[in-house]
């Protein structure tokens, strides 16, 4: 297989993310706290429930990968329809 220019940094950036846990920030849908995540740049497409280390209550998180390839994550209360 043959990487063209544009191609080849973006694989490799891919890759250098696996098996990384990457750390965002993200609001509590219920309290708003700040809240430190670790994500796995293995799940992406996934969705998991997580309490909330705060106010204890279940936040829906939805991974997601943009065109970049950078590993995104939504929050979500257990009453949003998504
Ligand atoms: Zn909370």
């Amino acid at each position: 297989m043959i990487l063209n220019y544009r191609q080849a940094p973006k694989l490799l950036d891919w890759r250098a993310n696996v098996n990384v846990l990457t750390e965002q920030v993200i609001s509590c849908p219920y309290c708003g706290e700040s809240i430190d995540v670790l994500i796995n740049a293995e799940d992406e497409a996934e969705q998991y429930i997580e309490d909330c280390q705060v106010c204890c209550r279940p936040i829906t998180f939805v991974l997601s990968r943009d065109d970049n390839g950078d590993l995104s994550v939504a929050v979500h209360d257990e009453n949003d329809s998504f």
